[in-house]
């Protein structure tokens, strides 16, 4: 490698940010098309025409994204005549909208800035798209070129779904661990150890302010505690992304918590469980497999008390399964790039242990109320 490229995502956060709209795309255009979820574009319409009203930006058309971030409607929207107009591309919506219009905004090499209108991922600010086949399983990783910008409204965010919210808090509380781990043995060049060093700020504000954004989120009013787990699950979590994933050289991005979460995708009722509830379970089995017992135990707690699981049985998934779980993992990238000492007879060791202390704090729980 003779050179390489970092680029930082930047962002605007709060409840009038669209009104930074024009001065932020000054350099990339006057029309935009916008390329999103039908809620989402429902839910930020007037908010996005009011951010650029007595300005020279224009909004040229509302295009809904296709459903589910696959090739096949990427290249639908690519034949699109107002995409193929549109000088910007705005991403309005949640991961997989965002994730479609990523790549159409890199295969046609069109400046794009994302609207997130849920803090459920990282999709907004990060390099990667999860690509679906069209029958919706997981098809591959794609990596295009960032966002030029990212506009985090605070009050489309509190006036998102709280379950979403309630699971992007689970998926981002992976965050830390998973690059730490994975990261554990390797001599790390710049960018990377800056990553991994960053994933430090992403659990203990997720830890101490999520129960008021949540009750924010229900009472969709924007709030200080929800600006600051919306910026750990959309803005810490996606630089560390970025930082820590250079395939095929290093991927620290995630591990042995997310090979939880494909376990649970072969399972009976695996699907039944939102990705990031799954990952919030992966987090204490990986944190039991290094036997880190004082920081699993805290987060266990944190996890009690938001109705995260703490055991199998909270995620309707048995132990019969755990080979077949076995199996999936195996094949993912996950596991390709898991420190060398990783097995996975001791993978399903720590996710049987993580069941067995799981039932047993759920008991203490159950005897200790009156
Ligand atoms: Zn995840």
């Amino acid at each position: 490698m003779s050179h390489y490229n970092m680029y930082l995502p930047s962002y605007s956060i709060g409840s009038d940010c669209y009104s930074e709209i024009p001065h932020v795309t000054r350099h990339y255009g006057r029309t935009a098309v916008v390329i999103g979820g039908k809620t989402a574009m429902a839910k930020a319409h007037d908010a996005l025409l009011k951010g650029i009203e007595h300005s020279q930006v224009s909004i040229i058309d509302f295009v809904w994204f296709g459903g589910d971030s696959t090739y096949e409607n990427g290249r639908m929207l690519m034949e699109n005549e107002s995409v193929k107009k549109a000088d910007m591309i705005f991403a309005v919506g949640g991961g997989r909208a965002c994730d479609t219009a990523k790549y159409v905004a890199n295969e046609l090499d069109k400046p794009l800035f994302c609207f997130p209108t849920v803090a459920s991922n990282c999709a907004s600010v990060t390099a990667i798209c999860v690509i679906y086949n069209s029958d919706g399983s997981f098809r591959e990783y794609y990596y295009p070129k960032l966002a030029s910008h990212t506009f985090i409204n605070s009050d489309i965010i509190a006036d998102s779904p709280y379950q979403l919210l309630w699971a992007g808090i689970g998926d981002a509380l992976s965050k830390e661990c998973e690059a730490v781990f994975s990261s554990k043995d390797a001599d790390l060049s710049h960018t990377p150890l800056m990553g991994v060093q960053l994933s430090h700020v992403c659990t203990s504000p997720l830890l101490r302010y999520s129960a008021s954004a949540l009750e924010a989120c229900r009472a969709k009013k924007s709030s200080y505690e929800l600006e600051q787990v919306t910026l750990d699950i959309i803005i810490s979590t996606g630089m560390v992304s970025n930082m820590t994933t250079h395939t095929p050289d290093y991927y620290y991005n995630s591990s042995l918590a997310h090979c939880v979460y494909y376990g649970a995708t072969v399972t009976k009722n695996g699907h039944k469980h939102l990705h990031g509830e799954i990952v919030s379970l992966g987090v204490l089995c990986l944190l039991t497999y290094e036997k880190k017992y004082q920081e699993r135990d805290a987060i266990m707690k944190f996890n009690a008390s938001m109705g995260f699981p703490i055991c199998f049985d909270d995620v309707e998934i048995e132990e019969s399964e755990f080979d077949a779980m076995g199996q999936k993992v195996l094949i993912s990238t996950e596991w390709a790039y898991r420190p060398k000492d990783v097995t996975l007879a001791g993978f399903i060791d720590a996710m049987k242990e993580q069941n067995r202390c799981g039932r047993a704090y759920r008991d203490s729980l159950k005897a200790s109320r009156p």
